[in-house]
């Protein structure tokens, strides 16, 4: 049974098509990237996607959605507050317990954002912002996760450092990515996308970046 599935799909805007025809399923344990063009549709497919699990998917949006005034101890937090009471939420706000720092701890340091636990998320800069979703998404604990742009802002070396972390704790990872090099190295199936249509599905093995040329020929 694949965990996702579409049969000819379509998606539109104000009546413009956006998607056209899709058809395509994932099945657990699969790590897929979407690629393409801007305004290809990625984003679109994504939320479609998502749609079809969003009660056990973890999802990173393009925007991140932190809450900016908080700490980056507690929007990593927040990937868990659906497995606690109210009453245990709001006091690991006021004054948090060490087993949930210690938790936490644990996944921003793999981050590298450890020395950052307790600043506001709206003063890191955009690559610390993007790290710290993509904590509180991880802290989740799904066995599914769906990111848009992942690692946009980061450079490559925290690019890699975060596609590993993402792999280690998610077992079906559907990813938007625009660097073709690091989607082939953490990825096992590119799904390539063009005027919201699939042009390209197949495996990473063996791919080299010059094969998705046509994708982003104008
Ligand atoms: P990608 O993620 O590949 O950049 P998107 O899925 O974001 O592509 O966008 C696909 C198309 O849909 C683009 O032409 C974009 O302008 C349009 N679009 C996306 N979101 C909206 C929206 N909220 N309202 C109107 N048009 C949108």
């Amino acid at each position: 049974m694949p965990l996702f599935d579409l049969r000819n799909a379509n998606a539109r805007y104000n009546g413009a098509a956006v998607l056209n025809n899709i058809t395509l399923s994932i099945t657990e344990g699969e790590r897929v990237a979407l690629v393409g063009q801007s305004g290809a549709g990625k984003s679109t497919l994504l939320r479609m996607l998502y749609e079809q699990r969003a009660e056990e998917a973890a999802l990173l949006p393009q925007e991140l959605g932190l809450v900016r005034v908080l700490s980056v101890f507690h929007n990593i937090y927040m990937g868990r507050l659906n497995r606690h009471s109210a009453w245990y939420n709001f006091i690991n706000l006021v004054r948090p317990m060490s087993r949930e720092v210690e938790n936490v701890r644990e996944v921003a340091t793999r981050l590298g954002l450890e020395e950052k636990l307790f600043e506001p998320a709206g003063e890191l800069s955009g690559g610390q912002q993007q790290r710290t979703a993509v904590g509180r998404a991880i802290n989740q604990g799904s066995d599914i996760l769906i990111g848009d742009e992942p690692v946009s802002a980061v450079d490559e070396h925290q690019s890699r450092v975060v596609l590993e972390s993402i792999n280690e704790r998610h077992k079906t990872v559907l990813i938007a990515m625009h660097d073709i090099s690091l989607a082939i190295a953490y990825t096992d199936r590119i799904i390539g996308l063009r005027n919201g249509a699939i042009v390209l599905d197949q495996p990473t093995a063996g791919m080299v970046p010059s094969d998705l040329d046509d994708l982003y020929r104008h």
